[in-house]
């Protein structure tokens, strides 16, 4: 199974700025059984409740300096980080993730490619 770890902010509609994926696609990809967390520079306490906010069980959230120690809770899985940021995409190559760039590609497309939807 494959583990999805999401950017917050430019990647979610709930960040700052919003993000073209819905929290329509985050439960989906939990519906579908994905492993789906939170990785951001976010204080762990405001991913945490932000997921409380919104009624979603998150199955890890992370620092982005953090994002390695899910492949230790999660082995033996393939591994996705999605963002915005050139940081993202250093951290997910250090991290060994593959990574979707929620702006510069068809992130909708991918994820739907994946069967997670967002209606
Ligand atoms: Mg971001």
């Amino acid at each position: 199974m494959q583990v999805i770890s999401f950017d917050i902010d430019g990647t979610l509609e709930v960040g700052d700025p919003p993000g073209k994926i819905s929290l329509a696609h985050v439960v989906d990809a939990i519906d579908k059984g994905f492993v789906v967390g939170s990785c951001s520079d976010r204080p762990l306490s405001y991913q945490r409740a932000l997921w409380k906010e919104h009624g979603i069980q998150m199955k890890f959230t992370v620092l982005k300096q953090n994002l390695h120690e899910v492949r230790l809770k999660f082995p033996k899985h393939s591994y996705l980080h999605i963002g915005d940021t050139e940081v993202d995409e250093m951290m997910a190559k250090n991290a060994e993730f593959d990574f979707v760039h929620s702006i510069d590609d068809d992130v909708i497309d991918y994820l739907s490619k994946l069967g997670i939807s967002g209606d």
